[in-house]
């Protein structure tokens, strides 16, 4: 099956998994929006109705459990971001449970950490459990599980989840919705910005300044919207970033292309759909070090059809044993690969730059391996990321 190419296609398309924004749950006060969360669930229901499939990857804990908690502004500890997670994250699915529940329809909390997709053996895991919601036609609504997350295994924004979320069930598209209608050259405060209507590969995102700062409460602003519409279309999934607004028309696959094209910023995907263990090597598992190589190999290793041997290997960086997930470094400094290494850092320091041959007749035919096997290698676009600026929306 390919990849929808238009919005219509996207709108069409079987499974989607949506994800909103604090700012457009709660009021600035922190509590909840009740009114705000149900025209969400109404705009999601004609979908459901329809026999599509919807994984929502809902924020707003934190910015719901504010108010309750008497705090004032965005937690800035994290036992205060916990605290305000737990009261929040409860106050969410509750109201949740009753809006889905008017459309007939069963919800299931789904909490993630990053560590749930680290191990090969837990990315399975999450991708079970999802997966068996959707075929009960249960609509899973998703967060991070911020009231146990520390730094070490937080996602960090809801934006990145929602991009593996969107892999890990094998998503048609990923929808991120937020309070503006899409991605713009520059601030909308500033003269001559416009909105962006489609990217088609990274070329469009050149010399566009994005801010890394979102709305009062909540953590992304459109710098991690950007990158995990990278992390998706990299990954064969088409990304529609658009305002909450704009759900009703966004979702609605009879609405003219000319029509839904006047709002929101398309992603269209760069690159093939991954398995789920390409996906996890590549963007998901947790690297233990660095191999430098030179132009040649980082040529040869985003090709993806070729291994990268010792003799491209010019730097090691970091302790790993043979099995641990290294990253592929060219000598920009750009990661262009992730890949299961066959060495330890001590070996590979020995042999890189000796070709498989030399390294035979000085180790022996053991040691002749290739740095990464190309089955064990997961290419990176080699997207060049906007430079973010500090203006807020
Ligand atoms: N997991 C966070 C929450 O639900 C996400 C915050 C955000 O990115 O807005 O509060």
């Amino acid at each position: 099956m390919t990849a929808p190419q238009t919005r219509s296609e996207l709108a069409a398309a079987r499974r989607l998994v949506i994800k909103v924004g604090s700012s457009c749950l709660t009021d600035t006060a922190g509590h909840l929006a009740p009114d705000r969360l149900g025209a969400l669930v109404n705009g999601l229901a004609g979908r459901l109705a329809a026999g599509r499939e919807v994984v929502l990857v809902s924020s707003g804990a934190q910015a719901a459990g504010m108010g309750p908690l008497g705090l004032p502004t965005w937690p800035r500890t994290l036992a205060e971001a916990q605290a305000a997670a737990s009261v929040g994250q409860g106050l969410l699915m509750a109201e949740y449970t009753r809006a889905f529940g008017s459309h007939g329809r069963t919800v299931g909390q789904v909490l993630l950490t990053s560590r749930d997709i680290v191990r090969r053996s837990t990315y399975g895991n999450a991708e079970r459990a999802l997966v068996t919601l959707l075929e009960r036609g249960v609509v899973p609504v998703i967060n991070e599980n911020d009231a146990v997350a520390t730094d070490e295994i937080r996602f960090g924004d809801n934006d990145r989840l929602a991009a593996f979320v969107a892999h890990l069930v094998r998503a048609d598209g990923l929808v991120l919705l937020t309070d503006v209608d899409g991605l713009r050259t520059a601030p909308p405060t500033r003269p001559g910005s416009v909105r962006i209507a489609e990217v088609v590969d990274s070329e469009d995102l050149e010399g566009i300044s994005v801010s890394a700062r979102g709305s009062a409460v909540g953590t992304g602003g459109m710098a991690t919207k950007v990158h995990a519409a990278g992390l998706a279309t990299s990954s064969g999934i088409p990304v529609l970033l658009t305002s909450v607004n704009r759900l009703a028309e966004a979702l609605d696959p009879s609405i003219g292309e000319e029509e839904a094209a006047q709002h929101g910023t398309f992603f269209h995907v760069t690159g093939e759909r991954l398995t789920g263990k390409r996906m996890w090597l590549g963007y998901a598992a947790a690297p233990r070090g660095r191999l430098l190589v030179d132009p040649g190999a980082a040529e040869a290793v985003t090709s993806g059809k070729r291994s990268l041997l010792p003799v491209g290997v010019v730097g090691v960086e970091g302790e790993f044993t043979p099995g641990d997930v290294v990253e592929v470094v060219d000598p920009t400094g750009m990661i262009v690969a992730r890949g299961i290494t066959g060495y330890s850092s001590a070996d590979l320091a020995k042999v890189k730059g000796l070709s498989l041959a030399a390294i035979q007749d000085r180790l022996g035919p053991r040691q002749a391996l290739e740095a990464i096997h190309r089955d064990e290698l997961t290419p990176h676009a080699r997207s060049r990321r906007p430079k973010p600026h500090d203006g807020s929306r």
